[in-house]
């Protein structure tokens, strides 16, 4: 297992510092510090760059040169081959466990199914990062932060993928203990197992996700415990890094669309960040746009965006209709409820990041159901790739713009396949399944009705001729 990395030639790490993202704030603190927000405002906090005193690369393609530097772990990881574009840290004190060895897929299967002409639908298929999920590619950058600040242990609240990311990354170096919190039911087995198997603290609480949350946050002030929970902004400097390969993937030219399941809004910050600094540093010279997928059980950030309007409007947000509709979740004692859990958010913290990343990349913002979701998972696994729920929602959010009229069929579209099929079989087998009761208790209460692309398995005697006979008829 690759662990920190010897140090090579290293870019510059002097450049980094913490930046409130509240412009009429901008107060700024040093890298080296731990924070979840500003002290002076309580806004959400960047990482940002001296960019000026940086050596850059001239041209993306350059970043190829380091495949040729694989035997360096640094330069071997999806993420920290592009260290020049997050330089928070030296070299050899990089955390690395191999992440970001995910892969860009153009599949004219699923491509039909959304609409596209052939050629042009791709999937990013972060599932196949060391952990499952894309987690990996922000967990990397807040621990080895956490290391860098001599952290013994690190926490999370977590609704799975960041808890087995964090568990992974804590047993593979041993550099310090994952402590996890989890509330009752909901989360999938894929999931805790990981925490379980991979020797994580887990501390379930009687109550659920949001309950967690407020309880590692005091438990963390309390102890002195690293908190690697959505609002790091380290992690969103990891991925960043999803953007470069897909980049790398198409030869260093922009797709016209990038489209992502919004749960916390993590991964769309991160997408926007990573696109208006490559446009800023003359690496690209245009933008993609940005396709944000809620699910309608979860949609916060879509009844925010598209029917109160709520814009980044130059970091001046109008927070009004913000706390006007968490006033009127509070009144209804409005859950989120969606089959795919890694979404099921409704207060996501990195909102504001969120809008500033739509502000730049002209984004969208759409909602689709659990029945949606569903029949897009069963599209994206018979074309050979397979996901999480919460990832197909990318696949449907797309096949949702294309009807629209909003995604042209000649453009070039990635879909962001966030976690791996492994995580939740309950979802699939469900959805599969011969067994009405087994279907109707985990999907028909989420409003599914019906499995339209199901491929069922079928029953037979335990005799030959009728398994014969069956696998004649079926094939
Ligand atoms: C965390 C997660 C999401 C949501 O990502 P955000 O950055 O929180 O919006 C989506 N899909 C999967 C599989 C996840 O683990
Ligand atoms: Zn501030």
């Amino acid at each position: 297992m690759l662990q920190t990395a010897n140090s090579t030639s290293a870019p510059q790490t002097d450049l980094a510092f913490q930046r409130c993202i509240n412009p009429t704030c901008g107060a700024t603190y040093e890298a080296n510090s731990v924070r979840t927000s500003c002290d002076k405002c309580g806004d959400l906090l960047d990482i940002d760059y001296e960019w000026d005193r940086a050596v850059l690369p001239k041209k993306l393609s350059e970043f190829e040169a380091m495949w040729n530097q694989r035997t360096n772990p640094v330069r071997f990881s999806g993420v920290w081959r592009f260290h020049e574009l997050l330089p928070f840290v030296p070299q050899d004190k990089i955390v690395t466990v191999g992440e970001g060895q995910t892969l860009l897929q153009q599949t004219d299967s699923v491509g039909d199914y959304v609409g596209m002409n052939h050629g042009k639908l791709h999937l990013q298929y972060e599932g196949m990062n060391p952990s499952g999920s894309f987690k990996d590619n922000g967990m990397c950058a807040a621990v080895t932060h956490a290391a860098m600040m001599g952290a013994k242990r690190a926490a999370c609240a977590s609704t799975g993928n960041t808890s087995a990311s964090l568990a992974l990354y804590c047993s593979a170096t041993r550099l310090m203990r994952a402590v996890i919190f989890i509330g009752s039911g909901k989360i999938s087995y894929g999931k805790l197992s990981q925490a379980l198997d991979y020797g994580a603290l887990t501390v379930q609480i009687a109550g659920d996700f949001d309950d967690a949350m407020i309880r590692v946050k005091q438990v963390s002030q309390e102890l002195g415990i690293y908190l690697v929970n959505s609002v790091n902004p380290f992690r969103l400097e990891g991925q960043k890094t999803i953007m470069f390969r897909i980049l790398e993937a198409l030869r260093w030219e922009v797709p016209d669309w990038i489209v992502v399941p919004g749960g916390n809004l993590g991964n769309s910050s991160a997408f926007g960040k990573a696109f208006s600094e490559l446009k800023a540093l003359g690496l690209i010279d245009r933008m993609p746009r940005l396709a944000v997928i809620n699910a309608s059980g979860a949609d916060t950030l879509y009844e925010l965006v598209e029917r109160r309007g709520v814009r980044w409007n130059g970091g001046h947000v109008n927070m009004d209709p913000i706390r006007e509709y968490n006033d009127l979740m509070d009144r209804e004692g409005k859950k989120a409820d969606t089959i795919a859990s890694a979404i099921e958010i409704n207060r996501p913290v990195n909102l504001k990041k969120c809008l500033r990343a739509l502000d730049t990349m002209d984004g969208v913002v759409r909602q689709v159901s659990d029945q949606e979701i569903l029949d897009a998972k069963a599209k994206v696994g018979a074309g050979g790739f397979g996901c999480e729920p919460a990832s197909a929602a990318s696949v449907a959010g797309a096949k949702l713009l294309r009807r629209e009229g909003v995604i042209a069929p000649s453009d070039r579209v990635v879909c962001i396949l966030t976690g791996h099929e492994l995580k939740d079989p309950t979802a699939t087998v469900a959805y599969h399944t011969t067994d009405q009761e087994v279907f109707n208790k985990t999907l028909g209460s989420r409003g599914v009705t019906k499995a339209s692309h199901a491929n069922r398995a079928i029953a037979v005697p335990n005799e030959l001729d009728d398994i014969i006979k069956a696998i004649q008829l079926y094939s």
